[in-house]
C-alpha cells in the first residue's frame, strides 16, 4: 500500500474548500494611510485593523524606529540569551513592567510565541489547561504543545470554569483567558476568575492582546481596569502589534515567574530577538498610549455612535464596549455576501466564519480606530443596511 502523501493531502483540502467556497485568500494591500487601504487598485475605507490608537504610522514612532536603526542596524543578530538582548529591549521591558504594575516583563517576538512559550513552560504533560471556549488559537495551541489536558468552559461562564477546574484537583492547573475576546470584543469576568483560581490553587493567565492600550487607566488593560494585582493574575500577556502599532509581545509578572520563563520557554530561548529598532518604536508607543487619553475617549465616542446607529437600523450586535464591534450575520454565506457587498461600495470589512467562530455565528468583524470619524461610522452603517436589504 502506498503511504499517504502530505502535500497531496493538502491539495485535497484546498480543492474541498474551493468547492465549498470557503477558501481563505491573502490580498496584497498596495497602499495604506490612516483608515484607508488600496486593494486591487481600489481605494477602500477599512474597518478591519487592530491599530485602534492609530499609532502604526505615527511620526514619532517612525522617527524612533529610524534613529534606533541608525544606531543598532536592523537585526538583533542573535537570541536574547546569546547577545541579541540590546539596551532597547531592556528599556522596553522596564517600561512595560511599570505600565502594567508588575515587577518584570519579558519580550517575545509575537503574541503567538508568548502564549505557546508560557503554557509549555508552566504545564507538564497531563496537567490541566482550563480555557474559555472562545480563546485565541495560540492559547489552545500552547496547551496542546505542553501535552496538557485541555478543558474548555462555556464562554465567560465562571461556574463552568469551576467545574472544569474541579475535574482533576490533583493536577497543576493554568486557567487562560483572552482579556478582550478577539472576535467578540467583550471582556472576560476577570475578578471572578481570579477568585476562582485563588480558591482552586490555579494560576490565572490573561492574554490582553486587544485590551492593552485601549481599556483601563492609562490604557494599562483589562487587568488594571479590574484592579487585579500580580497575585491575582500571575501571568499577564500583552502584544505590541495591535493598539501599540508595532510588533512583538511580552509577558509580565513577578521575578520568579519571569526567571522561570527565561529558562524554560522554548519560544523565547530558541529564536532571534525582535529587531531593537522595533523595541525603540514600541517604547514611544507605550508613552503615547499611556498619556494621550484622548485616543481612548475618541474610540469610546465612535463605539457609542456605532451601537446607537446599529440599534436604530436593527443590526444584531454583541455586548461589546470595545472597538471590536461584530455585526452578526448567521450563516457563513450571508457573512461573505455582506462583506462582498460592502467591498463593492468601497468598504473593507472582513467576514469571519467557522472555524474561527462557532457555526451559525458568522459575522462582519468591524473594528474602529482613532482614524475614523463620525461620518465614517454613518457611512458604514448606511452601507451595511443597504447591502442587507439587497440580500433579503
Ligand atoms: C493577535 C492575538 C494574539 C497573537 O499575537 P501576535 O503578536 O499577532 O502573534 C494572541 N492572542 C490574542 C487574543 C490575539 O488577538
Amino acid at each position: 500500500m502506498r503511504r499517504p502523501h502530505p502535500i497531496e493531502r493538502l491539495a485535497r483540502v484546498q480543492a474541498e474548500r474551493a468547492a465549498a467556497g470557503t477558501l481563505r485568500r491573502v490580498r496584497a494591500v498596495q497602499a495604506a494611510e490612516g483608515a484607508w487601504l488600496q486593494i486591487d487598485g481600489r481605494r477602500l475605507l477599512g474597518f478591519a485593523s487592530n491599530d485602534y490608537l492609530g499609532l502604526a504610522q505615527h511620526p514619532r514612532l517612525r522617527e524612533a524606529l529610524w534613529r534606533a536603526a541608525s544606531r543598532w542596524g536592523v537585526g538583533a543578530t542573535a537570541a536574547h540569551l546569546l547577545g541579541g538582548h540590546r539596551g532597547e529591549h531592556e528599556a522596553l521591558e522596564q517600561d512595560l513592567a511599570r505600565w502594567t504594575g508588575r515587577d518584570r516583563a519579558l519580550l517575545f517576538s509575537t503574541g503567538y510565541m508568548a502564549n505557546i512559550g508560557v503554557l509549555a513552560a508552566l504545564l507538564d504533560e497531563g496537567d490541566s489547561a482550563v480555557q474559555d471556549k472562545l480563546n485565541h488559537a495560540s492559547l489552545i495551541d500552547g496547551a496542546r504543545l505542553a501535552g496538557a489536558c485541555l478543558r474548555r468552559y462555556v464562554h465567560g461562564d465562571v461556574d463552568s470554569a469551576r467545574r472544569q477546574l474541579a475535574a482533576d484537583p490533583s493536577k497543576a492547573a493554568v486557567l487562560s483567558t483572552d482579556g478582550v475576546f478577539s472576535m467578540d470584543g467583550d471582556i472576560a469576568p476577570l475578578g471572578a476568575l481570579a477568585r476562582l483560581c485563588r480558591e482552586e490553587g490555579a494560576v490565572l493567565h490573561v492574554d490582553d492582546a486587544h485590551g492593552l492600550g485601549v481599556v483601563g487607566p492609562e490604557g494599562a488593560g483589562c487587568v488594571a481596569q479590574a484592579g487585579l494585582s500580580a497575585g491575582d493574575v500571575p501571568v499577564l500577556m500583552g502584544t505590541l502589534g495591535k493598539a501599540l502599532g508595532v510588533a512583538g509581545a511580552f509577558v509580565a509578572g513577578d521575578a520568579t515567574m519571569i526567571d522561570g520563563l527565561v529558562q524554560r520557554a522554548r519560544s523565547y530561548v530558541y529564536t532571534t530577538a525582535m529587531p531593537p529598532a522595533l523595541a525603540a518604536a514600541a517604547r514611544v508607543a507605550v508613552e503615547i498610549a499611556r498619556f494621550e487619553s484622548w485616543r481612548r475617549e475618541r474610540l469610546a465616542h465612535l463605539v457609542a455612535h456605532f451601537r446607537h446607529g446599529a440599534a436604530a437600523r436593527g443590526l444584531e450586535l454583541v455586548p461589546s464596549t470595545t472597538p471590536i464591534q461584530p455585526v452578526l450575520a448567521g450563516s457563513a454565506e450571508t457573512a461573505v455576501a455582506l462583506s462582498r457587498g460592502l467591498l463593492e461600495l468601497g468598504f473593507y470589512v472582513p467576514a469571519i466564519r467557522p472555524p474561527t467562530v462557532p457555526s451559525g455565528k458568522s459575522r462582519l468583524r468591524v473594528t474602529f480606530s482613532v482614524h475614523h470619524g463620525e461620518a465614517d461610522v454613518e457611512a458604514l452603517l448606511d452601507a451595511i443596511s443597504h447591502v442587507r436589504q439587497r440580500l433579503s
